[in-house]
């Protein structure tokens, strides 16, 4: 069903009393790349003082949410670990979710963060970024091992991706019965550097779908189990959440999937002329340049 063109924001105050909450995504919205963006502390500020919660979800994997306190930190901005939903999380608070076996182990391709955070749930893991050290040696009978324990495969953004960690997660999903294949997400591109665009985490969940020809399970934006996880962890209606982005195939979709509120924010990867593209299907129901324009947007 078509959704109605975006209205620009023109009242802050109406949007921000129609809801408890707002999920902020990160990158984008927050921050691009390693710096704030301008007004972002003195907005928070605002949304506390008026008892709002406050949540942030992001699809960037490499890091554990402790990890991504720290950067709120260094940012000067008081956010609590617990406010933050990482895809990287995601993965582990998924498994748990189903109960996956402590006997079993995680095949991880990916880095840092997702190891850091199936420590923390108590998963065994193996994999992760220095798997890509191991040589293949392709003589006659050559033979590649795999952990015939693995029951789940989990793929993320992983800049030491190699042809071993391909193959390996190839063997546990086709040879290791019932072995899940999760993805933290599927960005076709993400903003590593502001000066370009460079090849996301989708790449790699590419290569193994491709090997596998099995479709992964996305823990990340725009599926829905981050909003149903958080959802149910604070207790909040879908309906008094607004989500607020920069994308609009993971984050105003995810707002969407889950029946929140949506505010497409200028600051980041969406440009006007893409939003407002015939090509373009995906309508927020409001946008605006910046998450500061909260302060400034009054009724008239
Ligand atoms: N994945 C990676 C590796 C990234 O570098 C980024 C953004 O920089 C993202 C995903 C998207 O993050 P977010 O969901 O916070 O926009
Ligand atoms: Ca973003």
């Amino acid at each position: 069903t078509a959704r109605a063109a975006a209205n620009k924001l023109e009242n802050a105050d109406e949007l921000i009393d129609s809801v408890e909450t707002f999920i902020f995504d990160c990158d984008g919205v927050i921050w691009k790349g390693d710096k704030l963006i301008e007004g972002v502390p003195e907005t928070l500020d605002m949304l506390r003082s008026k008892g709002k919660r406050l949540v942030f979800v992001t699809n960037n994997s490499t890091k554990s949410r402790k990890q991504y306190g720290k950067k709120f930190e260094t940012l000067g901005l008081s956010v609590n670990e617990e406010e933050i939903f990482a895809s990287s999380f995601a993965a582990a608070a998924y498994l748990q979710s189903i109960d996956f076996p402590k006997d079993k182990k995680v095949y991880v391709i990916g880095e840092d963060g997702i190891l850091k955070e199936l420590e923390l749930a108590g998963f065994q893991y193996l994999g992760g970024p220095t798997d890509g050290d191991k040589k293949i040696e392709l003589k006659p009978g050559f033979l590649m091992e795999h952990d015939h324990n693995v029951g789940a495969v989990v793929v993320g953004f992983d800049r030491y991706f190699n042809y071993y960690k391909i193959q390996y997660g190839t063997l546990c999903i086709r040879e290791n019965p019932g072995c899940l294949f999760i993805a933290t997400n599927r960005d076709a591109v993400t903003h590593l550097t502001d000066a370009q665009e460079w090849a996301g985490g989708g790449s790699m969940v590419g290569a193994i779908r491709g090997s596998t020809q099995k479709e992964p399970l996305v823990v990340g934006k725009p599926s829905t189990f981050m909003m149903d996880y958080l959802s149910n962890k604070f207790g909040i209606s879908k309906s008094q959440i607004c989500m607020v982005g920069d994308r609009l195939d993971t984050d105003i979709l995810f707002g969407q999937n889950g029946g929140c509120k949506t505010l497409l924010v200028l600051s980041g990867v969406t440009s006007l002329e893409t939003l407002q593209s015939p090509d373009n299907s995906i309508q927020p129901d409001f946008y605006t340049s910046k998450i500061a324009d909260f302060l400034s947007l009054k009724a008239a």
